[in-house]
């Protein structure tokens, strides 16, 4: 991806662990590389299809002089997060603060702190058996859409099924959807467990009824095996009441692991 760099912008600004620090302020240089495409700007000319830098340096100013933070680690965490959740272009960034004063008793250069952030696509699956099971898909689609850590891309039709897994139940309303998400998989995972608590749903019977499932389909190309996540979700192959959904939001999406596509999964499921 294309890149727009900013190095070593100043900033006055008080962060640090020690109240000296809170209180006099010392310099801070922010570096950053955006990810964005440049095409269009590239062959219009227009400053409004490209980011402006000047803006940029602007709002990484003003954020770093408004809030004050112990840590370098949050002030870039805090930073990367405002900059991805307020410049619609901003796929992804590279933000390094270096802070060429730091007391720390010994003579240095700089101390920084540099991490990447940027927006992934997830797909995940909604589930819901018991109560007003269209108010409890509508309800998470909704809590999903409020998230500042969200942008909810485009929501399948909601499918009626039968039970699944042996356990005598109600039909299941089945829905899957597309979000871009600043979250990585496991904080993802725990965001969707509070919208699962705040609907009701006990973990009772594995398989069970319930008023809302929430599972992750896939996130980016990554694959995941660990105690408390699997993705790409082990079930995909095996579930119409996922893969139909899917094939309606996202037909040619491959599988990272089969490196089949959607379609062609529902294909061998349907035969
Ligand atoms: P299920 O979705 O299988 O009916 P639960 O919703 O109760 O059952 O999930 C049980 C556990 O499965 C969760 O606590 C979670 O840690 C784990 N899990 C593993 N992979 C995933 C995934 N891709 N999406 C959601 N939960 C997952
Ligand atoms: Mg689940």
């Amino acid at each position: 991806m294309d890149e727009i760099r900013i190095k070593r912008l100043e900033v006055f600004a008080h962060h640090g662990v020690f109240p000296e620090e809170n209180q006099l302020g010392q310099k801070f240089l922010v570096s950053a590389v955006l990810y964005t495409d440049l095409r269009r700007a590239g062959l219009t000319d227009e400053l409004s299809h490209s980011m402006d830098y000047g803006a940029v340096c602007a709002e990484i100013h003003r954020y770093l002089t408004e809030h004050t933070f112990r840590l370098l680690e949050t002030a870039a965490e805090r930073l990367c997060a405002h900059l991805l959740r307020t410049l619609p272009q901003l796929a992804r960034i590279r933000l390094e603060i270096e802070k060429p004063w730091a007391p720390i008793g010994l003579p240095l250069e700089t101390a920084s702190v540099c991490i990447t952030r940027g927006w992934h696509t997830a797909y995940v699956a909604l589930g819901s058996n018991l109560g007003d099971k269209t108010a409890y898909l509508d309800g998470a689609v909704q809590a999903l859409r409020a998230d500042a850590d969200m942008r909810v891309q485009t929501v399948s039709d909601y499918l009626l099924t039968a039970p699944y897994g042996g356990v005598p139940q109600d039909d299941f309303l089945n829905a899957v959807l597309c979000v871009r998400t600043l979250l990585p998989p496991h904080e993802l995972l725990a965001r969707l467990h509070a919208i699962e608590q705040a609907a009701g749903r006990e973990r009772l019977v594995h398989w069970g009824p319930r008023t809302l499932d929430l599972d992750i389909l896939f996130y980016d190309d990554a694959v995941i095996a660990d105690d408390d996540l699997h993705v790409p979700h082990p079930e995909i192959p095996k579930r119409a009441f996922v893969l139909r959904p899917l094939a309606q939001i996202a037909p040619y999406l491959v599988h990272p692991v089969y490196r089949r596509t959607i379609t062609e999964l529902l294909e061998a499921l349907e035969q």
